[in-house]
């Protein structure tokens, strides 16, 4: 049996770095080579029967926990949270994941990220949406349709470029048609409660502006692109829309915001997060999906999850446990 402790791990250590002074390591190797510096293009392909699906990473934002990140819980707790999930002391780290869906007849991308308005690195490190097509090899123009699953900026913002032009000039674009009905509504905008809210109206304005008549509403239930199913998951948005994507006799469930990061809501169903539009709708429908999805053993995306956003949910007691899927180096 190997008794690995830490006198022997640093002696290891001792004596590697003695090797590396006195000349006595591989001669082959070169520390002159240059550091690269930058982190690597994010994407990562998965087979869906015939179908061939794409999680683009579109980077992730770390930000200082606000006071009621979680409403229904004292702060400390929701810190310890975060703390127990490795993240910045007194930070959250939220990432953000596209899904791009070639059916074979059609390419689908499913949300558009952030936008590159937002690739400053002052803005945080998000908005890459764009630069990781490019790198898993695709052509924006290319893109048939982009299929929103609610209309809140992470999501939305992704379909205009720097200057205001359609970074997918050629898609066609379908929105929920109740996230629509309530965020187009100026009645709705003048009645937000909070500034939070008052911006995602705002920007749903200034983000569809000219685009009204271009649109397709979609409603629930429906087959919206071939093999894509919206399945109703509302709660954090009146309209939050998730898919089940299927082709032969796979599927996988596409469960768009559910839950914001798992670490917090998937693991605390009955946690309400700060962007919930209706908490405890969100809470209900986070129950009904995740005990739906555990009982199929059903592979799940999450827009929210860490990259690359794969994983299954298992039931644990009254909560539940994401388990993240492993990288694999074929399709
Ligand atoms: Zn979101």
């Amino acid at each position: 049996m190997t008794d690995l402790n830490r006198r022997d791990l640093l002696a290891g250590a001792t004596a590697i770095g003695a090797a590396a002074v006195t000349g006595l390591g591989p001669t082959t190797a070169s520390a002159s080579v240059p550091q690269s510096g930058t982190q690597a293009p994010g994407f990562y392909r998965y087979k869906v029967g015939s179908y061939e699906c794409t999680s683009i990473n579109d980077g992730a934002r770390t930000f200082p926990m606000p006071d009621k990140f979680v409403v229904n819980l004292p702060k400390e707790e929701a810190l310890a949270a975060g703390e127990a999930a490795y993240m910045p002391k007194g930070m959250v780290t939220v990432p953000f994941n596209p899904q791009l869906i070639n059916t074979g007849s059609k390419l689908v991308l499913i949300d558009t990220g952030n936008g590159v308005a937002n690739l400053e690195p002052s803005k945080g490190a998000v908005g890459r949406t764009l630069q990781n097509l490019q790198a898993a090899g695709v052509d924006p123009k290319n893109i048939d349709l982009v299929l929103l699953s609610h209309l809140h900026p992470d999501h939305t913002n992704g379909i205009r470029l720097a200057d205001g032009a359609l970074a997918f000039p050629n898609a066609e674009i379908m929105v929920p048609a109740k996230d629509w009905e309530f965020w187009a509504s100026d009645e709705n905008a003048a009645k937000a409660p909070n500034d939070m809210t008052k911006n995602y109206f705002a920007n749903v304005k200034k983000t569809f502006a000219g685009l009204e008549s271009k649109i397709t509403k979609y409603e629930w239930g429906k087959e919206v692109a071939p093999g894509i199913t919206s399945i109703a998951t509302p709660g954090h948005t009146p309209g939050h829309t998730s898919f089940a994507v299927a082709s032969g006799d796979k599927k996988v469930l596409i469960q768009s915001d559910v839950t914001n990061i798992p670490e917090f809501f998937l693991r605390n169903p009955d946690w309400h997060v700060a962007f919930d539009n209706d908490a405890a709708l969100a809470q209900a429908t986070r129950h009904k999906f995740y005990d739906m999805a555990a009982a199929e053993k059903a592979t799940v995306i999450g827009f929210h999850f860490t990259f690359p956003s794969v994983g299954h949910v298992e039931k644990d007691g009254a909560k539940y446990r994401l388990i993240p899927s492993a990288w694999n180096p074929t399709i």
